[in-house]
């Protein structure tokens, strides 16, 4: 059995990510996988007999990384046509829209399949889909990626607890678990969850710090949160409310934070919890896109860089976002942190994606021995200095170009 061949893909910009970006560079790719980044002509002295493969205007780049979506989510897009007037609010009519046009079926299926396959032609390989449904471990197998699909998990009621701890204890291992949010779910199951994902080394994903009122109903045990669950016939008066702290401290002191958890949304934080995720080595995935449509606010991007945290990037779903594209979230926050850098917003879609997601080995740079998954983002025109292909690269938004390659 003879070598795999080796083929070079040359183009005027090269990101790694991992390192500053290269001009006439080119990707050495083997068998799969990335054997050599490097300028141009020192990878034609490496691998003289090596094929090149030239993507003129372009920009080489590593595949996206989607830390959050529910795919099962996508045929309710008519809920991202009007903004709600509240959270809660946005909940009734998820709940109402999902009753009515069912939360499986055809309808559901077609539309996830359609958004599961844009997802991948706009350059994402991963996507880590939380869902109440088995929709998303349905289509697992068939998308070109990986397609991460965790079962979701919620109940607030004491009387819900036993028959959820029961129903958690018989998953199969290889089923992965997420806890919905702090405000939905029994601490003692959101322990069970992070101490199943921990006994079989896998991510705990959970909502954390979404909407402003979760910190009043964990602190104060009031608020528009808990008269939503008391409506709803959930409120069972068990929970102690904690009288300080935020949603972070809360989960950290329940000992659900550490560097296999993973907080999406994170926008109500204080200084003190994001040095406690940054402590821990906890995770951060933000939805720019979602938390502007659904009014939540803003997460403190700038903060988490500052201690150190790189979060990821996801878009959540069409119920809450009109148009879910990493590329529109990365334009998103360029334009809402003018400050930060654009080859940090980049690394956040790609780098900051594989490492929440434990995949850093394997993707979100270009490093020799990760997966040849690369993107070859068309440029709008010759570009001199790597600012500008990066500027670029973070505020085209969906109506950038691309090619995949994989070998
Ligand atoms: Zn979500």
């Amino acid at each position: 059995m003879g070598a795999a061949p080796i083929r070079i893909h040359s183009a005027p910009w090269v990101v790694p990510v991992s390192r500053p970006m290269i001009a006439d560079g080119g990707v050495g790719v083997s068998g799969g996988k990335i054997i050599a980044v490097e300028a141009l002509p020192r990878l034609r002295q490496l691998y003289p007999h090596a094929e090149i493969v030239d993507h003129p205007a372009s920009a080489l780049t590593p595949a996206l990384i989607n830390a959050h979506i529910h795919l099962e989510l996508s045929h309710l897009l008519e809920l991202s046509e009007s903004r709600p007037a509240s959270f809660t609010g946005w909940i009734s009519r998820l709940l109402q829209c999902r009753d009515r046009l069912g939360a499986t079926g055809e309808q559901a299926q077609h539309a996830a399949a359609q958004t599961a396959e844009q997802q991948y032609r706009s350059g994402v390989s991963v996507l880590a889909d939380i869902g109440n449904t088995a929709l998303g471990r349905e289509m697992a197998d068939s998308f070109p990626g990986r397609l991460l699909p965790f079962k979701e998990y919620l109940g607030m009621a004491e009387r819900t607890l036993e028959k959820n701890l029961q129903r958690l204890g018989s998953e199969p291992e290889e089923v992965l678990c997420s806890g919905h949010a702090p405000y939905s779910t029994h601490p003692r199951l959101l322990q069970a969850l992070k101490a199943r994902a921990t006994s079989h080394g896998q991510i705990f994903p959970i909502h954390a710090a979404e909407p402003a009122a979760e910190g009043e109903m964990l602190r104060e045990g009031r608020g528009e949160m808990v008269d939503f669950i008391r409506e709803r016939g959930f409120w069972d008066g068990t929970f102690v409310p904690r009288g300080r702290g935020g949603t972070v401290e809360y989960l950290y002191d329940l000992g659900l934070i550490d560097e296999h958890t993973l907080c999406i949304h994170g926008v109500h934080v204080s200084g003190e919890e994001i040095d406690i995720l940054a402590g821990e080595g906890a995770k951060v995935c933000l939805c720019p896109g979602s938390n502007q449509f659904l009014g939540v606010g803003t997460a403190p991007l700038r903060q988490y860089l500052d201690r150190g945290i790189l979060p990821a990037l996801g878009t959540d779903s069409l119920a809450s976002n009109p148009e879910v594209s990493l590329w529109r979230e990365m334009a998103l926050l360029a334009a809402n942190f003018m400050d930060v850098d654009p080859t940090i917003v980049f690394a956040m879609a790609t780098r900051g994606g594989a490492e929440a997601l434990s995949l850093g080995d394997l993707l979100g740079t270009l490093d020799s021995g990760k997966e040849a998954d690369l993107l070859a983002v068309q440029l709008p025109g010759p570009a001199t200095e790597a600012l500008q292909v990066c500027r670029y690269l973070v505020s085209a938004g969906p109506a950038i170009r691309l090619a995949r390659i994989n070998e």
